[in-house]
């Protein structure tokens, strides 16, 4: 394979050797890379600046920049990916990370299909301490879902992908669309068809929590049609089921859990403080970890 801008990124090869593609995006590739000198190993996402006409995205370049700064705020959580280096060039920027071996918790989730309640409840506590830091630091994450959540070697969770992240100040509202549909939120999706409405702000990120722990639970997403218009008109009306056999032996605090994330009207859905002292997480598993 080739690897992209050589020359331009020198200082970022200097110091690292860029092994095989751990994940790729739209315009970012990620490789496993080793620290030269201490031989260590990272994952570095580089983001190409260009675009098909070989010209500049500035845009993506700011863009990337919040990227960047927003990690710098927050990396220091035991439950956010944590950012050692950042390389710029004309054509590029190379951020540096810790290296999470498990991989994505969507690929996880594909292989052992569904979750116990005590994986689930181990992985959405987790999960909810991550963003109800972020959220206290008025920072929404904005997408939300299995692909950008990492594992380690304990299978320790460390969320990830700040690339649609933003400050919110107190009373502020956004408008645009941002995520993945099948996690996106009503209020968001409301913003598209409605020009008068007001707006979304931190509660998206816990009905994407909530699509998270049905899907953990379920094996299968609350809201997934195959004609994607149907999925949307399903979130907007907040239309779910728990079907029998799948949700006969699940406990009614994790449904009531679910129930309270994936409520249509924001301002009556759990923040996630409140959903971190839910009963669903005050019962103590006897082994407290991630059974494989
Ligand atoms: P994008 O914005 O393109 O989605 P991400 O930051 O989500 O970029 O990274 C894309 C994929 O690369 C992730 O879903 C994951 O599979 C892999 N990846 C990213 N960072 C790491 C890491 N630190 N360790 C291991 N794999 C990673
Ligand atoms: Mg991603």
């Amino acid at each position: 394979e080739e690897l992209p801008d050589v020359t331009t990124a020198r200082e970022f090869y200097a110091k690292y050797v860029p092994k095989e593609i751990l994940g790729k995006g739209v315009s970012s590739c990620v490789r496993r890379c080793v620290h030269k000198q201490s031989n260590r190993e990272y994952a570095v996402k580089i983001i190409d600046l260009t675009d098909q006409n070989n010209k500049i995205s500035e845009e993506l370049r700011s863009v990337t920049h919040n990227e960047i700064n927003i990690l710098k705020e927050v990396s220091g959580h035991a439950h956010i990916i944590e950012l050692v280096d950042v390389f710029e060039t004309d054509a590029s920027i190379f951020l540096v990370f810790e290296l999470l071996r498990k991989g994505e918790l969507f690929d996880y989730l594909t292989k052992v299909v569904k979750f116990g309640e005590k994986q689930t409840r181990f992985t959405m506590r987790s999960l909810l301490e991550a963003i109800a830091y972020l959220h206290s630091q008025n920072i929404i994450h904005r997408d939300l879902k299995p692909e950008n959540i990492l594992l380690d070697d304990k299978l320790q969770l460390h969320l990830s992908d700040f690339g649609f992240s933003v400050r919110i100040e107190d009373g502020q509202y956004f408008k645009d669309l941002y995520g993945t549909p099948g996690y996106m939120s009503p209020e968001m999706l409301k913003c598209t068809v409605d020009e008068y409405h007001e707006g979304y702000g931190k509660e998206i990120d816990m009905w994407a929590c909530g699509v998270i722990m049905y899907t953990l639970l379920a094996g299968v997403p609350p809201f997934w049609h195959r004609r994607q218009i149907i999925m949307l008109r399903r979130i907007m009306e907040g239309e779910y089921t728990f079907p029998s056999p799948d949700w006969d032996d699940v406990s009614e605090s994790a449904k009531d859990l679910v129930v309270k994330m994936l409520e249509v009207d924001p301002s009556r859905r759990l923040t996630a403080k409140q959903a971190l002292a839910h009963p669903f997480f005050q019962q103590v598993d006897e082994a407290e970890r991630f059974c494989v």
